[in-house]
C-alpha cells in the first residue's frame, strides 16, 4: 500500500507547490492524478519516487518510509514511466527494457538468461516484443511508450507511477495504453498512479481519482464523486456537462461550449 501523509513542498521560493497532500492507494488499484498545468502533479510523483525531498510530511511504501530506502531498494519496489521518454542513443528496444533489470543485478554483473526471460515477458505483456531489435529512436510515440512501460515492469515493481502516459498519442494508442495499464494493475496487483489530462479516458479506466489544484487536493475518491461540474469548474475554470456513457456506463464530460474545449485539454 502507498501512503502519502501531509506532504508539502516548495522549489526554494516562498510559494508552496504542494500543501499538506495526503492519499492512500491499495494494490490492484489504478488511480488517476488530475489537475490543471502547474497544479503539482509531476512534483508529487517526484516526491513519491524520492527524486525530491518533501519539506514536510512522509511517503510510505508498504509501511516503510521512502526516505529510508536506498536507491536500489526503492527501484525494486517502485518504477516510473516519465513524461519524456526520449532516448538519445541507438539503443534497441530490448536494451532499454533490460535497463529495468539493473536494480536486480550486482555491481558489474551482466544480465543473465533470467533477465532476458523477464524482459521478453514484459515486452510481450505490453505488446512490443516484435520491436525488440529496433533502435528505440526509430519507434513511434505509442511504440516507445509501450517499451518504456515494459522497462518499468522489468524492474518487477509493486508500485508504478506514470506521468501522462497517453500524451501525444492518437486515440487508438491511448486506449491501447490504458488497457495495458489497467490489466497490469489488476493482474499484477500493482499500485498504479498516473497523471493525466485526458479526463474522459481516466474516467473510463481509473478506479479512483485525485484532483489537484494549486498544490492542494480539492477532491479524491470514486470517479463520479471527483468529476463533478463544480469540481471541474473550480480546478479548470471550465463549464462541463457530466454525462453517463450510454454503452459503458462510465462518466464522461462534455464542455459546454466549443471555445472552452481547448482549455480542458491544454
Ligand atoms: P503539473 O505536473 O501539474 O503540471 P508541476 O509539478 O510540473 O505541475 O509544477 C508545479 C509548479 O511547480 C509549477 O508552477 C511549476 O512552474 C513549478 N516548478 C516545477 N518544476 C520546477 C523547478 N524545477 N523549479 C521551480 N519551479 C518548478
Amino acid at each position: 500500500m502507498l501512503r502519502v501523509e501531509k506532504v508539502s513542498f516548495s522549489y526554494g521560493g516562498a510559494r508552496k507547490i504542494l500543501e499538506s497532500v495526503s492519499l492512500e492507494v491499495d494494490g490492484g488499484k489504478l488511480v488517476g492524478l488530475l489537475g490543471p498545468n502547474g497544479s503539482g502533479k509531476t512534483t508529487l510523483l517526484r516526491i513519491i519516487s524520492k527524486v525530491l525531498q518533501p519539506s514536510g510530511g512522509v511517503v510510505f511504501l508498504n509501511g516503510k518510509k521512502v526516505s529510508e530506502l536506498s536507491v536500489r531498494e526503492l527501484a525494486r519496489e517502485l518504477a516510473v514511466v516519465p513524461q519524456e521518454t526520449a532516448a538519445s542513443f541507438e539503443f534497441t528496444a530490448l536494451d532499454v527494457v533490460l535497463m529495468g533489470r539493473t536494480p536486480h543485478l550486482r555491481r558489474f554483473e551482466l544480465e543473465k538468461e533470467e533477465d532476458l526471460r523477464i524482459a521478453e515477458e514484459c515486452m510481450r505483456l505490453t505488446d512490443c516484443w516484435h520491436l525488440a531489435d529496433r533502435p528505440i529512436t526509430t519507434l513511434s510515440g505509442g511504440e516507445r511508450q509501450r517499451v518504456f512501460i515494459a522497462r518499468a515492469l522489468a524492474q518487477e515493481p509493486k508500485y508504478l507511477l506514470l506521468d501522462e502516459p497517453t500524451a501525444n498519442l492518437d486515440l487508438r494508442y491511448q486506449i491501447e495504453i490504458m488497457e495495458i495499464i489497467k490489466r497490469l494493475a489488476v493482474e499484477k496487483k500493482l499500485v498504479v498512479i498516473m497523471a493525466s489530462h485526458e479526463l474522459n479516458l481516466v474516467a473510463s479506466y481509473c478506479d479512483e481519482l485525485v484532483l489537484l489544484n494549486n498544490g492542494r487536493i480539492i477532491a479524491a475518491g470514486a470517479v463520479r464523486e471527483v468529476l463533478t461540474r463544480e469540481n471541474i469548474r473550480r480546478a479548470f475554470g471550465v463549464d462541463v456537462l457530466v454525462e453517463t456513457h450510454p454503452l459503458t456506463g462510465a462518466v464522461y464530460l462534455l464542455p459546454v461550449n466549443g471555445q472552452q474545449h481547448t482549455a480542458l485539454h491544454s
